[in-house]
């Protein structure tokens, strides 16, 4: 049996390429993180072989022994963690999780509001080319053009208007909490059902250092892989097993997917164990740590003066959003001058933004990745001058010595010590 070396060299060299792409730049993508060996493993394992079709001890398949006691485990794990009676680990994205959970909630062609996908909303919640914003009628709420903040007036204004029958809570560019006791209130008010999507920010939930959407939601869907730390892949969960169960499971297999990917449940299984620990919980306190450290530098006067701001002025999560209305730079611009420094960003629209979508006008910049690095206080200041001295010079900017800087901090934080591949 070859190895893949030798089977597929162009594929290994891609391999060795990202790994070693990953080891020598700062990667400051907000949904991005690296997993421990351990979820390497499990995804890398034989049990990628497995057909499991249904759910523990009801398979549509024999042999399914072992990976029942695997997706047993992850269910376990997963309901503790987040304090929930029913969790389904076998959505294979957060993308899936979130047409499952739409499926069990409504029927095509009904009302649905979300958050606007150009006020840091998620394409799933309603965007007009993806699933959500062609099978059902949604309608968005944004933020408060000045305080870019999500105003609950108006999204029970919105909700009145609307009269949604699901209401969406959850965001892929927002830097800080959402008030889900309210958005509760609005989604009783109106006889709508609450879906949050805890996506970026369950991680944090898990460690205790946000609020738990669970108990208050109908339905929570999230991924795996961002601030969570594990393999790539969704979940759901929900506080009212009796209500819920049969329905979100039946959504997710058959609704929308056939055999689930029982390396990836395991993995799971390995990520939620780890983000029970209290070296996980650490690590997400050094991951709020960095990215308050990156707004307090990026609103320091010498950096203003070039035009760059932070929506809302600051964060309460693991990202900070850079404004760059006013600024020389636009967004494609700074994201590819903070990648010549070896900083890994993306582009990202601010809300009402006068560029196009390609371009943008905002950064969106994360500090997961670089927490389960090592990273603490001293290195995420050290990040955020390189990126604040970066976005102040623009095509000024000493890219060498910034990429000098970037290697020292690289060097000190070896990832995956030992691998090759
Ligand atoms: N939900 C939110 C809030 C997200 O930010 C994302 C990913 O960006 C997803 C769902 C979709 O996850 P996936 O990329 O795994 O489909």
């Amino acid at each position: 049996d070859q190895s893949l070396a030798e089977l597929d060299p162009e594929i290994a060299a891609v391999l060795g390429g990202e790994l070693d792409r990953q080891r020598g730049t700062l990667e400051m993508i907000a949904s991005e993180n690296f997993v421990p060996r351990a979820v390497l493993e499990a995804q890398g394992s034989v049990l990628t072989n497995k057909y499991a079709e249904g759910y523990p001890g009801r398979r549509y398949y024999g042999g399914c022994e072992q990976v029942d006691i695997a997706e047993n485990l992850a269910i376990s794990r997963a309901s503790a963690l987040f304090g929930a009676e029913y969790a389904n680990v076998q959505p294979h994205s957060g993308a899936q999780a979130n047409a499952a959970v739409l499926h069990a909630l409504a029927e095509p062609g009904d009302p649905v509001l979300g958050m606007s996908l150009a006020h840091g909303g998620h394409l799933t919640h309603g965007m007009k080319l993806n699933f959500s914003g062609k099978l059902y009628d949604v309608s968005a709420y944004g933020v408060d053009p000045d305080t870019h903040r999500v105003d609950m007036d108006l999204v029970r204004q919105a909700a009145l208007e609307t009269r949604p029958k699901v209401i969406i809570a959850g965001w892929s560019a927002y830097p800080r909490q959402l008030d889900f006791g309210a958005f509760r209130e609005v989604a009783d008010e109106v006889g709508a059902y609450l879906w949050t999507d805890m996506a970026h920010f369950a991680g944090l939930v898990a460690a205790g250092l946000h609020p738990n959407p669970v108990a208050v939601s109908d339905v929570v869907s999230s991924t795996v892989h961002k601030t969570l730390g594990g393999p790539r892949s969704g979940v759901l969960l929900a506080q009212d097993k009796e209500r819920w169960a049969k329905r979100l499971d039946s959504a997710v297999f058959p609704g929308q997917q056939g055999g689930p990917l029982m390396h990836a449940v395991a993995a799971k299984a390995v990520a939620f164990k780890l983000a029970a620990g209290e070296e996980f919980a650490e690590r997400q306190e050094r991951t709020l740590e960095g990215a308050r450290i990156l707004a307090e530098r990026l609103t320091a006067p010498d950096v203003r003066g070039a035009g760059v701001s932070v929506l809302t002025g600051g964060t309460d999560v693991h990202l900070v959003l850079v404004d760059l209305r006013d600024s020389a730079l636009d967004g494609r611009q700074a994201e590819d001058l903070l990648h010549d420094a070896g900083i890994t960003v993306n582009r990202n629209a601010v809300p009402n933004d006068p560029r196009p979508p390609r371009v943008t006008s905002g950064l969106r910049i994360g500090t997961p990745a670089l927490a389960t690095r090592g990273f603490g206080a001293a290195e995420f200041s050290e990040v955020a001058d390189i990126i604040a001295t970066t976005l102040r010079d623009g095509s000024a900017t000493d890219v060498l010595g910034m990429r000098a800087r970037v290697r020292a901090l690289t060097d000190n934080f070896p990832l995956y010590p030992g691998l090759d591949q």
